[in-house]
Formats: C-alpha cells, structure tokens, sequence
C-alpha cells in the first residue's frame, strides 16, 4: 500500500491543540513552533524538526504524551518518525545532543568558528562547558535558542537563581555563541554595577550620549545581576530608556537576577514590568546525579584522575550550588598535585572535611541569621533591618552582617540591601568593626560562636 494512503494530519493537529492546552505559551512556542507534520504512513507519522537537539527534546519531553493523545484519538498506536530539516544550518554544523546518553547529563556544545573572542566575555563560559540537568534545563535551552536566533522569540530574556547557580555562566554563553553565529553582531556583556559606575562617570564627565550610544546601539545586551539595581532610581531610569530603545529595534537583551523580579522591592513599577515582559526562567541546585555529572565533566581533562567514588562524595556532601561543587574540587586537585598522588576516598574525606563542615555550603539563609541575632539580642527583626542607629540596634545589626559574610556567599552589596538597601560600604564598615571588637575584647568570640551553632542548628532543621 502506497503511504498517500494514509492520512492522521488531523489527528495530529487535534493532539497538538489537546497538548498545547496544557502547556504555557513559552513552552509551547519553544518546541512545537519548529515541528512540522510531514505524512503518514500505516501507523506512523513523519515530522520534521530542525536539529536532533530538538528531536531528543521533544522525545525526552513529550513523546509519551504525543503517543497517547494520539492513541485516544485514533484507536490506534501510532508511533512517530523523525526527519531532521536544518535548513539555514550549514551541514557542516556540529548539532548539540547529536549523539551520546540522554542529553540531560550532557553538556550543550555550541558552534565554533573564527571570529575572535570578545573581550568581555570568559571563553570558558560557553553551552560546551554546561552540564545540563533537570534544574537547569529550560533555562540552559532557552539560552541557546538565543544564541541562535537573538531579538525573536524570547525577548527579553529573564534567568534568575540563588548565587552559584550558573547565571553568569549561562548569560556569558549566550554572548559567546551569538559572537561566533553572527559575524558583525555587537554583543555587549555587563554587570549592573558595571553599567551603574559607567552610568554615574558619564554623569559626572557629562559625557551622556557617549554612554546612550553605546547601550543603545547593540545588537544583544547582556546584564549580569539586576538586583544590583535596587535603589539606583536614576540609573533604572536610564536603563528604562535603553530597554524601550533596544525593544523598539528588536533587539536582544538578556538579564539575570538573584530572585523573581516580583521580589525586587526596590525597581520601579514599570522598569519590573519591563523586565517581566518577556520569558522569565529559573535555574534551581542541581540534584544527586548533575552534581556528579558537574564533577565529573570538571575532573576531566585534569592532569590528576579522580575516581567516581571521590566525585560521588563530594557530590553527596555539598548540595548547595556549583561554585561550591567546584571549590571541592579544585581544593582535591590542587592537594593531589602537590603530593603527587591519586585520590583516594580517604585522602578526600581528609582534604574536605572542614568543607563539608563548613557553614558556607549548609543552606543558611540570611533571614535566619537577622533572626537568630536578632531575638538573642532581645531585638525585633524589624528593627534590625530597619532604619533605626540606637546604640541598642546598631550593634547587633553590625554582628548581623559580620555573620552573613562569615556564612554566606552574599557580597557586600548583596547583604546591605537586605539591611534596608544600604551601601556595600556600610557593610564593610560594619565587619571591620566587629572584626576589631573581637581582637579588643575576648568575651565576644565565645557569643559569635553560640550564634554560629544556633544559626546552623535553625537552617538544618
Ligand atoms: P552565578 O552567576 O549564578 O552566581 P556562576 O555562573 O558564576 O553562578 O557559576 C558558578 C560556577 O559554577 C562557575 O564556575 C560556572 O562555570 C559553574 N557552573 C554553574 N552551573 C554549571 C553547570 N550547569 N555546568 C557546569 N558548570 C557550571
Ligand atoms: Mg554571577
């Protein structure tokens, strides 16, 4: 029998309106917009999708569901076939997820070309070097349907997460990809701080339309950390203007933050409602098995082999984030180096105890800690992040501070502006001064240390 015999286009286009009704728009426009049906035979139907990258996706994700649907439909089982249409892509073109295990546990690879690096971007921070997992999957393909194709579909683009967690890296990678697929873009990576000092220089140099110029007239603008902006009412202002500009000219932007834009107290209305405007996304702690897919893709290629046991503990022990992941293993690699020697599990366990132990990696957050010192010094929470200078407030408030840094992994920045938005510089003062109290007077260490343990104690719980 001929396959013109068979026709399920419309059971396919029912399934994909069934199953579009259970997705957001994002993620329907993510990965149906590029299928197309193409025929059908006995019992099967042939689409097309543009890369195997998205083959693998779409059956990762959502074969199962598209099997059922179908079957609901027709009485029948219908399997589905693949073909690969890559039509503006060189066939040349190395695919990401072309071959390999399941492309979760994978890294993206990214197309590389001649173009020289751009200055302002790591070359390591690239979709090669990220390992993919079910935290950070949506965030790391959406990140490279940029790369691909700037200033469509998801425009801006939002990827927020806690410290550690791959957001410079992720947006860097979308700059480093963009560099290398088009020629003659002008792609511009920079902190918030960065474009707030520049911002405030050219105030000051009243030199405006150099800096207008330059934010304006880019083909992807990359900011790094916009929680930064809390407070800066005239640099959001700015930002408002070259964001309006650059969406106007459907060009691409791309920020991260480390919280939902709806928590950033201090933005004006209408700069959040920009920022919200386009795709946001979120990437979360890697689990069990992308810890140790991490370690392992960074333990490779080192002049000392670890085995999978030594990746297997450090992943069992650090679960906050990456950056902690990696401090785990630099330290391991650089002790194997220096003794020459393979690492055993014993040698690691030893190498990392004070690691394992320390607060920094044990999910404390900064609430907890306002708190605890707070109620221990017969304090409101309240006040302690307030506005309040009695003698009473400030000094816990100082502790407070001096403690964050010594437990987290939160900037000076970060932690004045869980202090009522003040200045990085009033931090620093503040831990200079607890530091220097401690020398002077030996009755407060012992105090810090029964908050150090009571502050563990409320975060494991
Ligand atoms: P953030 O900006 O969210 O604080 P970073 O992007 O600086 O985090 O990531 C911290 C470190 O962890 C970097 O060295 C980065 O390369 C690495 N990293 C984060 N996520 C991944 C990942 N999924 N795969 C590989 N390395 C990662
Ligand atoms: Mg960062």
């Amino acid at each position: 029998m001929s396959s013109g015999s068979w026709d399920y286009s419309l059971f396919w286009k029912e399934t994909l309106n069934q199953i579009r009704s259970g997705l957001s728009e994002q993620e329907w426009l993510m990965w149906f917009k590029n299928i197309t049906y193409e025929k059908s035979g006995e019992a099967t139907i042939t689409i097309s999708v543009p890369s195997s990258f998205y083959r693998d996706q779409v059956k990762q994700r959502y074969e199962n569901k598209i099997l059922q649907t179908l079957h609901e439909l027709t009485g029948s089982s219908i399997s589905l076939e693949y073909i690969i249409t890559a039509p503006k892509q060189k066939k040349t073109e190395e695919e990401p997820h072309s071959s390999g295990p399941a492309p979760s546990k994978q890294a993206i690879k990214a197309d590389k070309k001649k173009r020289p690096q751009n200055a302002s971007l790591r070359a390591d921070y690239i979709f090669e070097n990220f390992v993919v997992g079910d935290n950070n999957s949506f965030a790391a393909n959406a990140a490279y349907a940029i790369s691909k194709n700037p200033g469509t579909a998801y425009n801006p683009c939002l990827i927020y997460g806690g410290v550690g967690l791959g957001k410079t890296h992720l947006i860097q990678a979308i700059g480093n990809a963009a560099h290398l697929n088009f020629e003659s873009s002008k792609i511009v990576y920079v902190t918030a701080e960065t474009f707030t000092n520049e911002f405030i220089q050219a105030i000051r140099d009243k030199n405006n339309h150099k800096f207008k110029n330059k934010y304006r007239n880019v083909d992807v603008l990359l900011i790094d950390d916009i929680h930064f902006l809390q407070n800066k009412d005239q640099t959001q202002e700015e930002l408002f203007h070259t964001f309006n500009a650059l969406y106007d000219a459907n060009k691409q932007m791309v920020f991260t933050c480390d919280r939902p834009v709806s928590e950033l107290k201090q933005l004006t209305d209408r700069l959040r409602s920009r920022f919200e405007r386009g795709l946001n996304v979120d990437l979360q702690p890697p689990n069990y098995e992308t810890r140790v897919a991490i370690l392992r893709q960074k333990s490779d290629g080192q002049k000392i082999s670890i085995a999978n046991e030594v990746l297997e503990l450090i992943a069992k022990n650090i679960t906050t984030n990456v950056r902690d992941l990696e401090a785990a293993l630099t330290k391991l690699i650089a002790y194997g180096e220096l003794v020459n020697k393979e690492i055993s599990i014993d040698i690691a366990q030893k190498q990392l105890r004070d690691i394992f132990s320390n607060p920094k990696q044990s999910n404390v957050n900064i609430d907890v800690i306002q708190r605890v010192v707070a109620e221990y010094f017969g304090q409101s929470h309240i006040d302690l992040r307030g506005k309040k200078r009695t003698k009473a407030i400030v000094f816990p408030r100082q502790l407070a501070m001096y403690i964050i840094r010594q437990m987290t992994e939160y900037s000076t920045t970060e932690v004045g502006l869980e202090f009522g938005g003040r200045d990085h510089t009033t931090v620093m003062h503040a831990c200079q001064r607890i530091e220097s109290r401690m020398k002077a007077d030996p009755t407060l260490e012992p105090i810090v240390q029964q908050l150090l343990r009571q502050i563990k104690e409320q975060s494991s719980r």
